[in-house]
């Protein structure tokens, strides 16, 4: 339970009003590590540390039909790790980078939450700026020149690699689908100024489809106290369930219409203290608590 709290006070850093455990859906990530990877790079600790600090509060995706807005997962804790018992292909203890990340529970993701547990979604795929990548083989700045090594070639005995160091930036990070035959893996994809710009518009939008999900939330929850007010019928309460599906427009319509009639008769208002739907008698009420 305690350690429910911190977590809970962890997630609530990033978010707009207070979350309680049971509106997210929280899952573990891991972002990178120092293994050789497929492009015969390699982070450094220094690496690390630095997408361990910037990556905490960035929002990623997944590469999923992003038709609905509630597909974003915030990270909201990350922490470098170090493997007990496998070494990379150097021969150094393996460290990662493991994030802790939360999504909203919503209709339109319990599909995705589903498949996050089975598993389905596995390969994480994050995008960075790098300013420096150093030549295993004779330490030169590969950024700055090109000393003729080839990456994953042996020169007298040791393999050609490239470490990254020197992170300048993070720009988006994302949970892809991959086929149950292939391993999973962290792909990482990194780019020059242009590259950053439009990570940076796609980061914006990711954001904003994020506060949309908060307003509808928001919205969703006027209109279920609104027809709280309606009293108890069974007409109320099924207006309330609806409005679980509805999207903004038509909760703002509903909202609008509600107030209006409330309005109008407001004579026949019942105690505020007994209009609230009671979460109890209907699991799909969330009250504000
Ligand atoms: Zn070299």
């Amino acid at each position: 339970m305690a350690e429910q709290n911190t977590l809970m006070d962890a997630v609530n850093r990033f978010t707009r009003r207070p979350l309680t455990a049971d509106e997210v859906y929280l899952f573990d990530l891991i972002l990178c590590d120092n293994e050789i990877d497929r492009d015969g790079d390699c982070f450094s600790d220094a690496a690390l540390t630095e997408l361990a600090k910037r990556f905490t509060g960035v929002t990623g995706i997944f590469d999923h039909d992003a038709r609905s807005g509630n597909q974003a997962a915030r990270i909201f804790r990350t922490e470098v790790c170090t493997d007990p018992v496998r070494t990379t292909r150097t021969g150094k203890p393996v460290r990662f980078l493991r994030a802790n990340a939360y999504m909203v529970r919503t209709d339109g993701n319990a599909d995705l939450i589903r498949e996050i547990d089975a598993g389905i979604k596995k390969e994480v795929s994050i995008s960075c700026a790098v300013g420096r990548q150093t030549c295993s083989i004779c330490g030169a700045n590969r950024l700055k020149q090109n000393c003729g090594h080839c990456k994953g070639k042996t020169y007298a005995g040791t393999v050609c690699y490239t470490t990254l160091d020197d992170i300048t930036d993070v720009y988006e990070w994302s949970f892809v689908a991959v086929p149950a035959q292939r391993g999973a893996g962290v792909t990482k994809k990194m780019g020059g100024a242009a590259d950053g710009e439009k990570a940076a518009m796609r980061r914006e939008l990711l954001e904003m489809s994020v506060l949309l999900d908060d307003l509808t939330d928001d919205l969703r929850r006027d209109v279920v106290r609104l027809c709280g007010q309606q009293g108890d019928s069974a007409c109320a309460k099924a207006l309330a369930r609806t409005a679980m599906h509805l999207d903004i427009r038509e909760l703002r319509a509903l909202r609008d219409s509600l107030s209006a009639e409330r309005r109008a008769s407001g004579a026949q208002l019942m105690p505020q203290n007994s209009t609230e739907p009671s979460g109890a008698e209907n699991g799909s009420f969330r009250t504000r608590s």
